[in-house]
Parts: structure tokens; C-alpha cells; sequence
């Protein structure tokens, strides 16, 4: 399932492809993947230029001249393929849903073999206050995600931390390997409640909560070389992890005798695999 850092790597693939071009064609193959698409949808997208694009949590934005926003989710299997003009030629597939003509010849194609993703289209003043965003937390990313904003969130929380990181409610996109990843680097038990982290335990897991996401889109977007198909099975399979999976294992620069404690430990937190060094987190 694509998370945070691969929509990002999409999102970069489709700028180059949309940034300040004209939609000249669009066509919707689906009347219902997720969501139910709007009937009008291509007549709308038609003959409009594209002003921004940008992503919320795993959403991407696409915004119109027209004040209407394309918003697109790929789901568990989603892609994004391009057909450069000069190069293959498009042939439908049964599993695609949007295709579109760009102002520079190019096409791009929407594919979803599971149909998870969303595709819907939106009035650009309602967009953040649409069913998609209006009960999302913070981006990890930006700047409102700051020490002193999870401090707060958290001082109520009684739910373990990597829980409470994984709550799109709280923040978005940390999903569960950069969760467990997140918090080995930053020396905190998953289980510890999530108020008792004391100001510099905060200060560390924001940190690398942003600094492991922002690697992920570092890979993501160093190994996608082939636009022809944005997205798709890359990202963070290719990243080297401490402790995701790694049960059993010692974790990197273990001084815990691995003999004793067995190494990196695996526990089931709300129906997901933590993994996690008991030595060295607290
Ligand atoms: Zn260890």
C-alpha cells in the first residue's frame, strides 16, 4: 500500500506532467471505485489548466482554474502512468479510470486494479473541509507539527505512543514501519502511554519522525527513474530498517546481549506488528 513518502514521490512525478499545463481531453472509465465519480467530472476537467497540485495525508490535489479540485487517492494498488507523446501508445486497460490528455501531448492514466482509490472532484473552496480532510491531524512535515502541538494532543492520551502516532486524527501518514522506526530512534517504548513523554522524549520523536519520512522520499524519489509509471512497488521496501522486521534480530550497534533478550522484539498493537529493542527503548 503506498504510504506518506510514495504519494509524495507520485506527487513529484505528476508535477513535472501538470504544473501550469491545460487538461486538453479527459475521460472516466469507472462510476465507482471508493467513491462514487462525479458525472461530470471529465466535461469539467476539460479545456482547464492546472494552478497547483499539492498532497494532504495520501491524497493528492489537484487544483483547476475553474475553482474545482481534482482529489486522488490510490488506495492499495493505485499507479499513475504516463504516456509520453511520442512514445507507447495508450491501450485501455480494464483497471483504468481516469485518462488525460495534457496541453503538451502527453497522457496520463489513473489504474487501480482494486479499486480502493478515490477519484472525485471538488469545489476548491471545500476541499479542506470535505468527508477526505476535515478530521485529519497535523502533516508531519510542516511546520504545525511541532513539539509543543503534540505535546498537547498527547497530554490527554492515555493509548500507547505508537498509537497515538499512527492516528490520523493526531498526526498523519506515520504508517506502522515508520512508526516502529521512529520510535526505536528516539529510545521510547511503544507501549509507554502516550502523555508520559517528557519533553525532550517529544522533542526527539518529532524530529525523527520528520527526518525518517523525509529519507523515505529521499529513496522514493532517487530510485523512480521511469515516470512512464509514477508510484508503483518502490519506496521503502528498499530502505534498510533498525527494527521493522527484524524480530529476533540484534538492532544496529546492539550493545543488549541479543543471548539474553532475544533481540528485537515483536508485540500486536491494535491488530499491527510493533517491532522494538527492549534494552534500548524505555
Ligand atoms: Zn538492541
Amino acid at each position: 500500500m503506498p504510504e506518506l513518502p510514495e504519494v509524495e514521490t507520485v506527487l513529484s512525478g505528476l508535477k513535472q506532467f501538470m504544473t501550469d499545463q491545460k487538461i486538453l481531453e479527459a475521460k472516466i472509465f469507472t462510476k465507482k471505485i471508493r467513491n462514487l465519480v462525479p458525472k461530470n467530472m471529465a466535461k469539467t476537467l476539460e479545456n482547464k489548466g492546472v494552478v497547483g497540485l499539492y498532497r494532504r495525508a495520501k491524497y493528492i490535489v489537484i487544483d483547476l482554474e475553474n475553482n474545482h479540485s481534482m482529489i486522488l487517492h490510490l488506495g492499495m494498488s493505485g499507479v499513475m502512468k504516463t504516456y509520453l507523446k511520442d512514445g507507447k501508445k495508450f491501450e485501455k486497460d480494464r483497471h483504468d479510470h481516469l485518462w488525460l490528455k495534457m496541453e503538451d501531448g502527453n497522457e496520463i492514466v489513473f489504474r487501480d486494479p482494486r479499486r480502493f482509490g478515490v477519484l472525485d472532484l471538488l469545489p476548491t473552496g471545500e476541499v479542506s473541509s470535505s468527508k477526505y480532510f476535515s478530521h485529519l491531524g497535523l502533516e508531519p512535515l510542516s511546520n504545525e507539527f511541532s513539539v509543543k502541538k503534540l505535546r498537547a494532543i498527547l497530554s490527554s492520551r492515555k493509548v500507547a505512543i505508537k498509537q497515538a502516532i499512527m492516528d490520523q486524527k493526531i498526526v498523519v501518514g506515520v504508517g506502522n514501519i515508520y512508526a516502529s522506526e521512529a520510535l526505536f530512534k528516539s529510545g521510547i517504548d511503544p507501549r509507554r502511554a502516550a502523555y508520559s513523554l517528557s519533553l525532550e522524549e517529544a522533542t526527539l520523536l518529532v524530529r525523527n519522525i520528520k527526518s525518517i519520512l523525509r529519507l523515505a522520499i529521499k529513496n522514493g524519489g532517487s530510485t523512480l527513474r521511469d515516470y512512464r509509471n509514477i508510484g508503483g512497488e518502490r519506496g521503502y521496501f528498499q530502505m534498510h530498517f533498525s527494527v521493522y522486521d527484524r524480530e529476533g534480530r540484534p538492532c544496529p550497534d546492539c550493545t543488549c546481549n541479543i543471548e539474553k533478550t532475544g533481540g528485537v522484539k515483536r508485540i500486536v498493537q491494535g491488530n499491527r506488528s510493533t517491532f522494538y529493542c527492549e534494552s534500548k527503548q524505555r
